[in-house]
């Protein structure tokens, strides 16, 4: 059942991109499997006018069904008409593991892969990921490559240390594979807890700040491929008012720290042009959610939970477009 995203309404990151590096912003990449996630993407981008990169990962492919996941797809661009404003809407694989993963993707409506063979030897990730490009390229996909592996837990991946990302290989990386886009490591992590305490210093009230991400890496980059996009996973902020209103309402998060917004607003502003948020979704969700269960044991409707979780979802996004990435307005 081949289709072709195009006949979807998406669209690759090939413009998106260019005008977000010329622009100095960056194109949110949000991930979602479920129906409230992606009502809550589109209202938000819609609302803010910012374009936007709807992410979907293996695991999340396989909870959802890759079939729904296609006709949810198409119906987030209907969707996004119908609230008034026509954005620009990608449909992209996050952390394809396999060539026959982004193949299947690609045949069923994605409009960007990523091929993740970070954990390969450079070699092979060079070899995997121009498999990827070849194939996805003939279907005016695009294709997002990592070098250098990022600390955290992804789906079943777990790294207990960051590889920063070499300057000295992405030129030659970029050149072999043909890749449109490159996800770099230079301290952002997988997950709600990016960060030891004992990695972080104190401020004056006692809030804890982690070590800055190392810009001096990506400068580097910049100057090895001048204007090619850069990525950045792992980029959630992990308020702390959600952490604090889980943990008030019998959850039991420990050491969860994120992302300062301020770096990301400053990373943005470079060449990295796609900033992944995934983990800020999924604590503003069951913070709205365990909060609700305290306050109204009598609910049992999903919608009168799930209701005001979307909702706060929708504001965080909007935050994160306007504030953080300033991809508002851009659409
Ligand atoms: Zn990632």
């Amino acid at each position: 059942m081949a289709v072709s995203y195009k006949d979807l309404g998406l669209v690759n990151t090939k413009e998106l991109f260019k005008k977000a590096t010329e622009g100095k912003y960056a194109i949110p990449a949000f991930n979602f499997n479920n129906m409230e996630q992606m009502q809550a993407i589109v209202q938000a981008c819609v609302e803010t006018k910012s374009p936007v990169i709807l992410q979907v990962s293996g695991g999340a492919r396989k909870y959802a069904n890759q079939t729904l996941l296609r006709y949810m797809a198409q119906g987030a661009v209907e969707y996004a008409k119908e609230l008034g404003y026509n954005i620009p809407i990608v449909l992209h694989l996050d952390h394809g593991d396999t060539f026959e993963l982004c193949q299947s993707c690609i045949e069923y409506g994605f409009s960007s892969v990523m091929i993740d063979g970070s954990h390969h030897s450079y070699e092979e990730n060079v070899a995997l990921t121009r498999k990827v490009v070849e194939y996805a390229h003939k279907y005016d996909v695009s294709v997002e490559g990592e070098l250098g592996v990022l600390a955290g837990i992804e789906d079943d991946v777990v790294a207990e240390h960051h590889t920063y990302t070499q300057p000295e290989e992405v030129q030659d990386f970029v050149s072999k594979t043909g890749v449109d886009s490159l996800a770099i490591s230079i301290g952002t992590s997988h997950g709600a807890n990016k960060f030891k305490p004992d990695q972080c210093t104190r401020n004056a009230e006692g809030i804890l700040i982690p070590p800055p991400l190392r810009f001096d890496i990506l400068e580097e980059i910049e100057k090895k491929i001048p204007g090619f996009p850069i990525v950045l996973h792992g980029s959630s902020s992990v308020p702390q008012q959600y952490v604090k209103t889980i943990n008030d309402n019998g959850g039991n998060l420990k050491d969860s720290i994120g992302i300062p917004e301020e770096e990301l607003r400053r990373a943005a502003k470079s060449a990295v042009c796609k900033i992944n948020i995934d983990s800020d979704g999924r604590l503003a969700m069951t913070a709205s959610i365990r909060e609700n269960f305290i306050l109204h044991p009598e609910w049992f409707d999903p919608r009168q939970y799930l209701g005001p979780a979307r909702e706060e979802l929708k504001k965080l996004y909007a935050h994160k477009t306007v504030n953080v990435l300033g991809s508002a307005g851009k659409a």
